[in-house]
């Protein structure tokens, strides 16, 4: 039987030759592949600096920490992400405000942000959940208003665009942060970055991804020319220079592998119009989504039977997922004590959600097979 897996990277013979080439060199990691990397990383989105990092978590950590983010501050974020968002601001001693989501797209509900805004608040960590832009000039506007910082967590954004600005731009945040996972838009096994226009946070996320060192920038005047400095208690969050060969042959695919998730999407709202079992969301004007993923949205009248739909669709061969179980009503999470039925939305929205194979190497045949595939599931779970 065919099994077709939510997400899936696709490896060419180029990006092996790439890594491949780079294993047979001086440098593993260190070396020149990683700048060269991060230029073209900040050439694709537009913004002027990129820093690498050996995780999208561990860009988010990085980011908020050179944001300032410490001990006592309060953060805004989504319940509806990946649980690393919120987990980022915890490492640092922070403490993750959550606010609830818009249920069309998922994405944090702009207008309930400013009601969340107390003394302790620091920043805004919003999500451009499934690829879907979120409202950053609005979000910007509030921050402004406040004096907030806004990190915006771009991990399934990677070629979006709203309104004509591309997600990572930061434009209208102070840094956005991507992951080069395997589901996501370009891959290096693992992997991430933090895009910026400031010089201090570049220069301030080069030290905290190696221990704090710095080989440049000195406090003290140097012993000699073997000397390196520690300046803060940093990480070693370094990525390897195979991997960014690696990013670096993914990254000339965005662009078509981009266009191919829009098509498929298109092909998707196509056979979903109209349907009686689920809502979806299409776009609009002038947003563009990078479909990291693409979820369909169970009627009410059918949510109840999402449990038996979710695993007769895997019988079936279809490798869905749910993304996200609400943050906070994770047992850590539960045991600092977020109530359930705080952002009742998110945990309808999870109710409801089902995501569904989306990765540019699907075949158009590939695609009305699994449409095929979720009419008949539905029609047989539900009557
Ligand atoms: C993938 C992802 C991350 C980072 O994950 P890593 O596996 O550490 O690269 C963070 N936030 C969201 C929303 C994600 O989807």
């Amino acid at each position: 039987m065919k099994y077709f897996p939510y997400g899936h990277q696709y490896i060419s013979k180029g990006d092996v030759d790439a890594v491949v080439k780079v294993l047979q060199s001086d440098y593993l990691t260190q070396g020149t592949k990683i700048p060269e990397f991060e230029k073209l990383i900040a050439k694709t989105v537009g913004s002027r600096y990129a820093v690498v990092f050996n995780s999208g978590t561990s860009a988010l950590h990085a980011a908020y920490f050179a944001s300032g983010l410490g001990k006592k501050d309060e953060f805004i974020t989504t319940p509806m992400t990946f649980v690393a968002t919120s987990n980022a601001g915890l490492y640092l001693g922070a403490t993750p405000i959550f606010v609830d989501i818009d249920p069309k797209t998922g994405n944090i509900d702009t207008d309930l942000i400013e009601n969340k805004i107390t003394k302790k608040t620091k920043a805004i960590m919003p999500v451009h959940y499934s690829g879907y832009p979120v409202n950053l000039i609005k979000i910007h506007a509030i921050a402004k208003k406040y004096h907030l910082k806004i990190i915006d967590d771009a991990s399934h954004a990677l070629g979006a665009k709203y309104k004509g600005e591309k997600i990572g731009n930061c434009k209208y945040s102070d840094m956005s942060v991507f992951s080069f996972h395997p589901v996501k838009h370009i891959t290096t096994g693992e992997g991430g970055a933090v895009t910026t226009n400031s010089k201090d946070y570049f220069q301030n996320l080069l030290v905290f991804r190696t221990h704090g060192i710095s080989k440049d920038n000195f406090i003290k005047v140097p012993d000699g020319e073997w000397y390196y400095e520690m300046q803060l208690l940093g990480y070693n969050y370094r990525l390897t220079d195979f991997q960014a060969a690696l990013g670096i042959s993914q990254l000339a695919r965005l662009k078509s592998n981009v266009q191919r998730r829009r098509e498929i999407a298109n092909i998707y709202d196509k056979a979903f119009c109209d349907n009686p079992y689920f809502d979806y969301l299409e776009e609009k004007d002038k947003i563009k989504s990078a479909y990291h993923l693409y979820t369909i949205r169970l009627k009410d009248s059918y949510k109840e039977l999402k449990k038996e739909i979710f695993s007769n669709l895997r019988k079936g061969g279809l490798g869905v997922q749910v993304h996200y179980i609400p943050v906070y009503l994770h047992p850590y999470y539960q045991n600092l004590n977020y109530k359930k039925g705080m952002c009742s939305n998110a945990e309808d929205f999870y109710q409801k959600t089902i995501s569904i194979p989306m990765f540019p190497s699907l075949k158009n045949s590939e695609i009305n097979y699994i449409i095929r595939k979720i009419f008949e599931v539905l029609k047989s779970t539900t009557k």
